[in-house]
């Protein structure tokens, strides 16, 4: 069996694992209790915000943990958003988000009148021009991903970033595919609120966290005082511990684990020499994701084949009902007629892959459809 879906999970590292079990097994009181137990629970708490700080170079006091990328940028977009409508009603974000992102915006332009300017990418590339060209004196979001979950493809954040520094909008970034992959200090690339996701960084499922430079958003989570009154209710605190974890780790292997995955996806795309494939890319990627398509391949088929040997990928696009959606994301790279919306796939690789198996992709998709 070979995984190849990292962008749309991990598994677990040891490291994450031990660290939850250690706490569920020893640390089970409530962090807002005030004896022993809870003031243990309370202690590990304010440890695992100050680690998680001092890992993007900022303050515990700008952290706040949710229940993951879809949490955080819900409340990043509508509680910014819902909370400063007085400056303005205008939004800036780009056609490759995630529907994370698209959606809670749709849902302030049909319930609250907001305007969406939504950027259109060119040749598969989004730039800090386009973003300087769409703002008005009345917006007062942009939000736009770091990397792009189908693709793989950077966008140029710190030059948003510092763009915005001259207008009041404020820039959220959802950085759930970037988070543990490329050094990230918020404070410097002039970001308001960043949005990550555990589990797409070896950590547990249903914890994330949110960056917010001011905290100062509407939150929707009413009923208790945790998390400086902007998430009521207990924190998860073995996720929480898992999560700091995973990302400490990350952190510290990075470099090491950013060159093995380039090896690998080398050394699959050497193995590909000859066959009939090409790739789905903007001009600056991530290693990780790898979108390719196979001329006059159905990718529904191409996957089910894949399943039947034992290799999980994806389109990467999203799937209701088990059914593959046509992907937003290369209808906005190559248009909605193109071929290349039937014909690709997403191949997603973590360090924990190995050689053998990247080969053994490659050997079983030549099979496939060179028969
Ligand atoms: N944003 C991006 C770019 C993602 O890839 C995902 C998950 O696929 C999310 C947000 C949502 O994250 P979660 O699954 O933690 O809700």
């Amino acid at each position: 069996m070979i995984y190849l879906d990292n962008a749309a999970t991990t598994p677990m590292s040891a490291v994450a694992i031990s660290a939850m079990t250690q706490v569920m097994q020893e640390t089970y009181g409530n962090p807002s209790s005030i004896h022993s137990h809870g003031r243990q629970a309370g202690k590990l708490l304010r440890e695992a915000r100050q680690d998680l700080a001092s890992l993007l170079g900022t303050k515990p006091q700008h952290l706040f943990f949710t229940a993951g990328g879809t949490e955080s940028n819900n409340t990043a977009i509508i509680g910014h958003c819902l909370r400063h409508q007085n400056l303005g009603k205008h939004i800036i974000t780009t056609a490759i988000e995630h529907h994370s992102v698209l959606e809670p915006i749709e849902y302030l332009v049909e319930n609250f009148g907001f305007e969406v300017t939504i950027l259109q990418p060119i040749n598969q590339e989004i730039s800090a021009q386009q973003v300087q060209e769409a703002l008005r004196d009345d917006t007062i979001l942009v939000s736009t991903m770091y990397a792009n979950n189908e693709t793989g493809t950077l966008l140029p954040i710190s030059e948003i970033g510092e763009l915005l520094k001259q207008h009041q909008a404020a820039y959220h970034v959802d950085a759930v595919q970037a988070v543990g992959k490329v050094p990230i200090f918020p404070e410097t690339l002039g970001i308001d609120f960043l949005s990550a996701s555990a589990h797409k960084f070896h950590g547990p499922k249903g914890i994330g966290f949110l960056y917010s430079a001011t905290m100062d958003f509407d939150s929707y989570l009413h009923g208790g005082d945790q998390e400086q009154k902007k998430r009521a209710g207990t924190e998860n605190l073995p996720a929480i511990v898992g999560m700091v974890a995973a990302l400490k780790e990350a952190l510290e292997k990075q470099e090491q684990h950013f060159k093995e995955v380039e090896e690998l996806k080398d050394v699959f795309l050497h193995e590909m020499t000859g066959a009939d494939y090409y790739l789905n890319q903007g001009k600056i990627q991530l290693p990780y994701v790898l979108n390719i398509g196979f001329p006059g391949q159905k990718n529904d088929l191409l996957l089910l084949r894949l399943d039947l040997a034992g290799i999980s990928i994806s389109t990467g696009s999203a799937c209701t009902a088990g059914i593959v959606q046509i992907s937003h994301v290369l209808e906005a790279f190559y248009g909605p007629e193109s071929h290349r919306l039937h014909e690709s796939v997403r191949i997603s690789i973590s360090p924990q892959n190995t050689i053998q198996e990247m080969k053994q992709l490659a050997e079983t998709l030549k099979e496939i459809i060179g028969g």
